[in-house]
C-alpha cells in the first residue's frame, strides 16, 4: 500500500485500514459486528454534530431514526415521540384501514407553530357545547376562539377552554356558546402588529392557555398558543411538515385493497408510505408505485426491501423517493433460515446506499440494530437513516401491557411474519406474500424484550450516542461522514472473531452494564 504525505506535518505516515470500497470488494457479506471504523481528528465538541439527514428524496429529518411499522412497535403513541425527538414512526398495518388511518390522524392534529396561529378553528356564539366536545375529538384540543360570525376576521365574543367544559356532560350538548364561553371582557388579547416575542411575553404574564390577536375593530386576525411555546422549547428537533404538524408515516402492503387503505391514511394526512415487503422487487410493488405517484404525486413513497442494487435499480426507475435496506437480519427474522434469500447487513447497506446515491435516493437501513454503535455503523456505510425494531420495542411508548417473567418487567415483541401477527390479519401475511397459502411459513418469531423506560429518555441517548461516534471519527455532520466514506478517507477495519470477543466486556468475574 501506498504511503501518503501530510501536508504540513512530520512526513509521511503509512496508509492504514481499507475504504468502504476495499472493505466490500473481498466478497464476504460483512454485519455491523464485522467491522470497525477507524479513528480521525476531533477539532469539535460532540454536541455540535449535526444528525441532520435525508428521510426522502423530500423530507429531511433533524434524527436519522424511524421506529419499524410493527405492531408491536409503532401506534400513535410511538409516532408521535418518535417525530418529536426529531425522527419519524411508521404506523403498522396489521390492523384495518380505518385504524391505522385514526392512528395517523393522532398523530397529525399535533401542531407545533412557531408563531401566531392563522387559520385556526373558530365558532359562533350560536354554536353549541356539542360541536366543542366534536371539535376536540377531531382536533385534539379545546381552547376555541369565538367570533360573531364564527370564522377569522369576525368579531372576538369570547374564548371556549377546558376549563369552560371540563364539568359539562352529555346532557349539556344543546348549550349555546354565549353561555359557556369565557367572555370578551375577561380575556386578555394583544393588538395586531405585535411582534411574536412581545406576544408571548404577553401570554406568559397572562398565564391563559392562549392569546388572540385583535385588530383595532376588536375583530380576530390570529391567536398564539401557551402548549405550542411550551413544544417548541422542549423539542427543537421536532419533525414537522410545513403546516407545523408533526411528521408521520404508514405502512402498506402492494395489494388492490391497499388502494383504499391509502386513501384513508392519505385523508388522514399521512407524509409518507412505505410498501412493506419482505423482497421489494416485484412487478406488485412496481405496479404500486407508478399508482401512487400518479394518484398522489407529492406522497413521498419509500420502496423496499432490497438488498441488492438490482433490486433498487427496479423501484428507483419506478420513482421510489427513498429505499428500505435489509433482509434477513432483524432480530425476530428467520427468513434467512428459511428462504435461504437475504444478506449480512452492513454489506446490503453499502451496496444498495452506493448505488441508490447516484439518482438521489437515500437509503433507510432497516432491521439488526441491536446498539447505538450499529446505529453510527450503518450511516457510515452510507444509510441516511436507520429503522429499529427491537431496540425501541418495549418502552413505554410502543404498543402493548408490560407484564413480569421471572421479576423481569418485559413487553412482547413479534416479528410480522410471525404466525402470531400472521393470525391477527391477512396485512402482515401479504408481506410475506403468503395471504391465501393453506400452509403457512413463518419468516419470524414472536418474544418479548425488556423494558427500556421511555422514548423520551432512549432516543436522547441514541443522538447523545451517535454524536460521540460521529465525534471520534472527525465527522462534524452525516453529511461530512457520508462524503468521508465515499472519497476514501475514512478507514475501515475487518474484526476477527477474537477481534470481536476483545472488544466486549471480558475477564471480569461479574458486572453491571448501564448504558444511559
Ligand atoms: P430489528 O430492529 O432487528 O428488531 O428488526 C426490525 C425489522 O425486521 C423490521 O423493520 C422489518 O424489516 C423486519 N421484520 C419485521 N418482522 C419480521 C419477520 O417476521 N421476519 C423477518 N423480518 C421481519
Amino acid at each position: 500500500m501506498a504511503d501518503y504525505l501530510i501536508s504540513g506535518g512530520t512526513g509521511y505516515v503509512p496508509e492504514d485500514g481499507l475504504s468502504a470500497q476495499q472493505l466490500f470488494s473481498i466478497g464476504d457479506g460483512l454485519t455491523y459486528n464485522d467491522f470497525l471504523i477507524l479513528p480521525g481528528f476531533i477539532d469539535f465538541t460532540s454536541d455540535e454534530v449535526d444528525l441532520t439527514s435525508a428521510l426522502t428524496r423530500k423530507i429531511t429529518l433533524k434524527t436519522p431514526l424511524i421506529s419499524s411499522p410493527m405492531d408491536t412497535v409503532t401506534e400513535s403513541a410511538m409516532a408521535i415521540a418518535m417525530a418529536l425527538m426529531g425522527g419519524i414512526g411508521i404506523i403498522h398495518h396489521n390492523c384495518t384501514p380505518e385504524f391505522q388511518a385514526n392512528e395517523v390522524r393522532k398523530v397529525k392534529v399535533l401542531r407545533f407553530e412557531q408563531g401566531f396561529i392563522t387559520d385556526p378553528v373558530v365558532m359562533s356564539p350560536r354554536q353549541t357545547v356539542g360541536d366543542v366536545f366534536e371539535a376536540k375529538v377531531r382536533h385534539g384540543f379545546s381552547g376555541i376562539p369565538v367570533t360573531e360570525t364564527g370564522k377569522m376576521g369576525g368579531k372576538l365574543v369570547g374564548i371556549v377552554t377546558s376549563r369552560d367544559i371540563d364539568f359539562l356532560s352529555e346532557k349539556d350538548r344543546g348549550k349555546p356558546l354565549e353561555e359557556a364561553m369565557t367572555k370578551r371582557e375577561e380575556l386578555v388579547v394583544a393588538p395586531a402588529g405585535v411582534t411574536l416575542k412581545e406576544a408571548n411575553d404577553i401570554l406568559q404574564r397572562s398565564k391563559k392557555g392562549k392569546l388572540p390577536i385583535v385588530n383595532n375593530n376588536d375583530e380576530l386576525v390570529a391567536i398564539i398558543a401557551r402548549t405550542d411555546l411550551k413544544k417548541n422549547r422542549d423539542y427543537p428537533l421536532a419533525s414537522k411538515d410545513s403546516r407545523k404538524q408533526l411528521l408521520c408515516g404508514a405502512a402498506i402492503g402492494t395489494r388492490e385493497d391497499d388502494k383504499y387503505r391509502l386513501d384513508l391514511l392519505v385523508q388522514a394526512g399521512v407524509d409518507v408510505v412505505v410498501l412493506d415487503s419482505s423482497q421489494g422487487n416485484s412487478v406488485y410493488q412496481i405496479n404500486m408505485i407508478n399508482y401512487i405517484k400518479q394518484k398522489h404525486p407529492e406522497l413521498q413513497v419509500v420502496g423496499g426491501n432490497v438488498v441488492t442494487a438490482a433490486q433498487a435499480k427496479n423501484l428507483i426507475d419506478a420513482g421510489v423517493d427513498a429505499l428500505r435496506v435489509g433482509m434477513g437480519c432483524g432480530s425476530i427474522c428467520i427468513t434467512q433460515e428459511v428462504m435461504a434469500c437475504g444478506r449480512p447487513q452492513g454489506t446490503s447497506v453499502y451496496k444498495v446506499a452506493e448505488y441508490a446515491r447516484r439518482f438521489g435516493v437515500p437509503v433507510i437501513a432497516d432491521g439488526g440494530i441491536q446498539t447505538v454503535g450499529h446505529v453510527v455503523k450503518a450511516l457510515s456505510l452510507g444509510a441516511s437513516t436507520v429503522m429499529m425494531g427491537s431496540l425501541l420495542a418495549a418502552t413505554t411508548e410502543a404498543p402493548g401491557e408490560y407484564f413480569f417473567s421471572d421479576g423481569v418487567r418485559l413487553k412482547k415483541y413479534r416479528g410480522m411474519g410471525s404466525l402470531d401477527a400472521m393470525e391477527k390479519s391477512t396485512s402482515s401475511q401479504k408481506r410475506y406474500f403468503s395471504e391465501g397459502d393453506n400452509v403457512k411459513v413463518a419468516q419470524g418469531v414472536s418474544g418479548s424484550v425488556q423494558d427500556k423506560g421511555s422514548i423520551h429518555k432512549f432516543v436522547p441517548y441514541l443522538i447523545a450516542g451517535i454524536q460521540h461516534g460521529c465525534q471520534d471519527i472527525g465527522a462534524k455532520s452525516l453529511s461530512v461522514l457520508r462524503s468521508m466514506m465515499y472519497s476514501g478517507e475514512l478507514k475501515f477495519e475487518k474484526r476477527t472473531m477474537s477481534a470481536q470477543v476483545e472488544g466486549g466486556v471480558h475477564g471480569l468475574h461479574s458486572y453491571e452494564k448501564r448504558l444511559y
